[in-house]
């Protein structure tokens, strides 16, 4: 029974995420309220955000960000290879080492 409620959890927490980042550029509020929405959920039925969806909520404000949009993303080589994550709402700085293969993957995504 609570596996199911976990189950059903999750998959709204996908359909919502997924939602949000098809919708951000035409109307970033309710990208907004669909990412409140899951993590409400997230919440309430004790599941976490999977990882692939954490990296589109700041860590600072807990809104939601998207490269190229709300979000600065720079690659920095150089000793340590590393991204660095800017919220453009708060400032919040992530920064994430990386190896070559996940630079091509968000530098895809910030396109
Ligand atoms: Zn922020």
């Amino acid at each position: 029974m609570k596996d199911n409620i976990k189950r059903i959890a999750m998959e709204r927490i996908e359909i919502l995420f997924e939602k949000a980042i098809q919708i951000h550029e035409e109307d970033s509020k309710l990208a907004q309220r669909y990412v409140e929405l899951a993590r409400r959920i997230g919440m309430k039925a004790r599941v976490r955000i999977p990882r692939k969806y954490r990296r589109f909520i700041c860590r600072g404000c807990k809104q939601f960000i998207h490269p190229g949009c709300t979000l600065r993303v720079r690659v920095k080589s150089g000793g340590v290879k590393h991204i660095t994550f800017t919220c453009l709402k708060c400032g919040h700085i992530v920064r994430v080492p990386i190896e070559k293969r996940r630079v091509e993957e968000v530098a895809s995504l910030s396109k």
